[in-house]
């Protein structure tokens, strides 16, 4: 793999060429805390952040969108005939500083929206357009347990540049074909040699930095049956939830969606909108049946979709990257990693668990 060194002193004029070919998006401070945002002209990524606070999911996969259109006007000939946006438009972009976590809930992500039976077009579309400048992390947070759910704070795969910030300069391992077109344009071509073992140390501290870790090699074993029907884990874990939604709008790889039809002077519009399987409305039939009528209920729901049912059905891991944000931001303490550890080791002959966060 080609790394390339980027002194801190050309950073900016690099940023700057690539800027005409590419939208950029990168962390900047909000207040106290960091969000991905559009850096505006001349405006620079803060590449001094822990993580953001929301998870940078809304580049691909907008909090709402548009995806169909229609006229409203009776008198025009497709009158409430919905169509794709013809304004829509898939610019190349640039995210910089995204972090391994999030960037490894893409493929997760992805085996939602792009699947044999359906293929969401525009999650695609933003997702072929978009180039990943990560930043390899080397101060985890103490919620962080990335490195037991399949990532890691060096993991590189599903980035297309990785940085690792290096004092006056940066190391920039070149993955993928789009991150050699990046580096092209910002004109960053100085080869760093023979730093292999360096990159290797300094992955190796890093990892080591992680506190905690989640036990999942008995999930896809455990019956799915007894883990829903486990009370002992669910009465506990529900009781404090006030189902706020937080854990879900903050997760990288929570998918969930609603769709509404508005109506907007002479045209109609079918949005998509981020939802939550904590809130009682999303499952509310027309009926005012609702199969998750409870909060216990909907509290289950998310821990089954993300440790069991997600990994009986893809075979592939968690439904999490171990990013920690539910874990900081659950305004109760509900601690995915200790509710992970619960269920991996459940029995359901004495229905008792471990409850430890290791
Ligand atoms: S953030 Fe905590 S309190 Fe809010 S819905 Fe999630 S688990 Fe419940
Ligand atoms: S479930 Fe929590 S720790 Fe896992 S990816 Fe989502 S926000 Fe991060």
């Amino acid at each position: 793999m080609k790394v390339i060194r980027i002194d801190k002193n050309d950073w900016a004029e690099g940023i700057e060429k690539i800027r005409k070919t590419y939208s950029l998006i990168g962390p900047v401070k909000e207040k106290f805390y960091h969000i991905f945002a559009n850096l505006g002209s001349g405006q620079m990524p803060d590449m001094e952040f822990t993580n953001s606070r929301i998870s940078p999911k809304y580049i691909i996969y907008p909090q709402s969108e548009i995806i169909l259109k229609c006229s409203m006007n009776a008198e025009e000939e497709d009158y409430k005939i919905y169509r794709e946006p013809e304004d829509k438009e898939y610019k190349e972009k640039a995210v910089l500083g995204i972090r391994p976590c999030d960037a490894d809930s893409l493929p997760v992500v992805m085996r939602n929206f792009d699947t044999d039976e359906y293929k969401d077009p525009y999650w695609l579309r933003a997702f072929e357009t978009t180039t990943l400048v990560g930043l390899a992390c080397d101060a985890p947070c103490p919620s962080c347990f990335c490195t037991s759910a399949g990532s890691g704070p060096y993991n590189h795969k599903n980035l297309d540049v990785m940085l690792i910030d290096n004092k006056d300069h940066y190391l920039a391992e070149i993955i993928t074909e789009k991150g050699e077109k990046l580096a092209e344009a910002a004109g960053w071509q100085d080869k760093a040699e023979g730093i292999a073992d360096e990159i290797a140390k300094r992955k190796s501290d890093a990892e080591s930095k992680i506190e905690s870790n989640v036990h999942t090699d008995n999930l896809a074993k455990q019956p799915l049956l007894d883990l829903y029907e486990a009370t002992s884990i669910w009465e506990k874990a529900a009781f404090a939830c006030i189902n706020c939604g937080t854990c879900t709008y903050v997760c990288p790889t929570c998918w969930c969606f609603d769709i509404q039809d508005e109506v907007y002077g002479r045209e109609g519009f079918r949005i998509r909108n981020w939802d939550s399987c904590m809130y009682p409305l999303f499952t509310l039939h027309a009926s005012a049946h609702n199969p998750r009528g409870t909060k216990l209920a909907r509290l289950r729901q998310r821990f089954m979709h993300k440790l069991k049912y997600y990994v009986d059905k893809y075979e592939n891991g968690i439904q999490c990257t171990g990013c920690g944000r539910c874990v900081r931001l659950c305004p109760v303490n509900i601690d995915i990693r200790r509710i992970c550890n619960m269920m991996n080791s459940y029995d359901p002959e004495t229905c008792t668990c471990e409850a430890t966060v290791s």
